[in-house]
């Protein structure tokens, strides 16, 4: 059997960006978003009581009117990416998301109204249906809601973030486009984009050239390093003004509730992984000398090895599709049937050629049920990965479907637990199934290396964000001190290991500018290692797993993180040994690669 390689989105609304049937469905959103609001307007709770009727009624059209906006969402945001000169799709992406904004709008009118409700009558309304089923999430949103202001400074406050929050969000967007780095290259200069500066770094497989390549990445980020602290000290100025208005003065307290994770966790995970980093450092002094190096710079962490010539092996899409299968069956066969479907039904793009947007993803259409699933395959191992990866995605998705949307909303800390496992399963698989010794040895360098990367990388984040925070509150911080605290932040997470650092990471990484959620660094360990010890017991246990396992998957937006890890798991999440247990893991791989390379240095 040959898959093809390109998505069937005509069995969503035939006729691509201009389909007619997407305009009628579009008319009916509109339609339905204004009855949606007059509903919600009208809705007395009061005269509701007791068995709530309208309210569940109210329910009922939200989650029909937000299945129908995320399959139109996903319908034409899938054409954007596939073509990336498709002006007529970011238009009507642009009309989706007009709609989505007329929704939220509603949705923090009947969020006051929830609030509203004085604690005995919002008891007896969990103890009946549909309620009852959604209680964590109607606790939650009437949590939040208590930290509402008053419907008018709310609406003023969404209103000044336009042109002050987001304004500087867009600022930064701005800012890095004019980015212009000159890397020499065979005795002249040759100017790129930040995006392709960076790429050319990561394949870039000279250290001494390395070296340089750093050195001028830094100074042209250095050069403009006042525009980006301005920018950055008033995106943290508005957001900490935002939360002090909201009468919160812990600047962890929106990441940590937004993510359903207590303090303790996050303290214990980075506690554990510290203490575990000395095997860390053994990888990198292997690294070095496979490299011919004293010690690794800043880039070599992540850069390839070379040990001599290996055919790398390569897969058509059909191959990807069978060995993912084939994987997906030895742990779940569930999954492997989910993804089966997928290949059958058109739901995955992944034509290399050009005019698409770069990287992967996975998007649900409720209404379908069905998932579509973007990225580009050319045939490596990492492309495997990641095709596995997205599928995951797609089978949490599937797990989900039959359950109240508000029950389906889990938070980004435990957003990749299915595609990180299941890119685990193959990206080990495609280690086995190495042709040379030379081959594995590279896969399993980059395992460990992404391995530090959430250890050591994404620490440095997490500690120059809450040290530029603390300071924050107090004024201005300047381009030269957010330089100073990521030169800190970076040793320290590195247990000073390396030779040179990034200190102008500050202003090169996107994730420090981003409007969405604070401290987007932490979730991205907390959510690998935590799959990393799913996965452990996947490999120890029996038939059983894969019930527990879709069993935990269904709960992921129904708890909380320490809830989650108690009921499926039966660890403390608190505690350092679920975490200990994944360090070890990790050390296993170190050792085999300290094993494999051996006769190599
Ligand atoms: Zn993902």
């Amino acid at each position: 059997m040959v898959y093809q390689n390109t998505w069937d989105m005509d069995q969503v609304f035939p006729g691509g960006s201009d389909s007619p049937q997407f305009y009628e469905k579009l008319a009916e959103l509109e339609k339905k978003n204004a009855r949606f609001a007059e509903w919600v307007n009208e809705w007395n709770a009061d005269n509701d009581r007791p068995d709530y009727h309208t309210f569940a009624e109210i329910l009922k059209e939200h989650e029909a009117l937000s299945k129908g906006l995320g399959e139109a969402r996903t319908f034409m945001s899938g054409l954007a990416s596939a073509d990336t000169s498709d002006a007529k799709a970011r238009t009507n992406l642009n009309r989706i998301a007009n709609h989505y904004k007329q929704l939220s709008n509603t949705l923090v009118v009947l969020q006051k109204k929830i609030g509203d409700f004085s604690q005995n009558d919002f008891d007896e309304l969990l103890k009946i249906e549909p309620f009852n089923e959604r209680a964590f999430a109607l606790t939650e949103i009437r949590e939040e809601s208590q930290k509402l202001l008053s419907t008018e400074e709310e609406e003023l406050l969404n209103h000044l973030s336009i042109d002050g929050f987001q304004g500087w969000g867009d600022m930064y967007n701005e800012l890095v486009s004019t980015i212009r780095v000159p890397f020499k290259e065979g005795g002249k200069v040759n100017v790129y984009s930040a995006g392709q500066a960076e790429n050319k770094m990561s394949g870039e497989t000279d250290t001494k050239k390395r070296d340089e390549m750093l050195r001028i990445w830094e100074n042209t980020w250095k050069d403009k390093d006042h525009l980006f602290a301005t920018t950055l000290n008033h995106l943290a100025g508005f957001r900490l003004a935002d939360q002090k208005a909201h009468g919160i003065n812990d600047f962890m307290e929106p990441p940590l509730e937004y993510n359903r994770m207590q303090e303790e966790t996050l303290d214990a995970m980075w506690q554990v992984i510290s203490e575990n980093k000395a095997k860390i450092v053994d990888y990198f002094n292997r690294k070095a000398e496979l490299l011919n190096l004293d010690q690794l710079s800043w880039l070599d962490v992540t850069a390839p090895i070379n040990l001599g010539n290996f055919e790398a092996k390569e897969y058509t899409f059909t191959e990807a599709a069978d060995f993912i299968i084939d994987n997906f069956k030895r742990f779940s066969p569930k999954m492997a049937e989910l993804s089966q479907q997928a290949f059958n039904e058109k739901w995955i793009e992944a034509e290399d050629r050009p005019g698409k947007r770069p990287g992967g993803y996975c998007a649900n259409l409720p209404e379908s049920e069905q998932s579509r699933i973007f990225m580009t395959f050319s045939g490596t191992s990492d492309n495997v990965s990641t095709l596995a990866h997205e599928l995951g995605h797609a089978f949490h998705s599937s797990v989900l479907r039959d359950l109240p949307l508000l029950n389906q909303r889990y938070a980004m800390n435990v957003a990749e637990t299915a595609s990180t496992l299941a890119e685990l399963v193959v990206s080990d698989a495609t280690i086995e199934n190495a042709d040379s010794e030379t081959e594995k040895i590279t896969l399993l360098d980059e395992k460990v290396a992404r391995s530090a990367t959430m250890m050591m990388n994404i620490h440095a984040r997490y500690l120059f964000e809450k040290s530029f925070y603390e300071e924050r509150q107090d004024g201005i911080v300047t381009a030269e001190r957010l330089s100073e605290l990521m030169l800190a932040a970076q040793k320290e997470a590195y247990e000073d290991a390396l030779k040179t650092y990034h200190p102008m990471f500050w202003a090169a990484k996107l994730h420090f500018y981003s409007t969405g959620v604070p401290f987007y660094n932490f979730p991205y360990t907390f959510g690998y290692f935590f799959s990393l010890g799913i996965y452990a017991r996947a490999l120890e246990a029996d038939a059983s797993f894969e019930d527990e396992y879709i069993a935990l998957l269904r709960d992921t937006a129904s708890m909380t993180t320490e809830d989650l890890a108690q009921k499926h798991l039966n660890v403390d999440l608190t505690q350092p040994d679920f975490w200990q247990d994944v360090m070890n893991q990790v050390h296993a791989d170190v050792d085999e690669f300290l094993n494999l390379t051996k006769k190599y240095v």
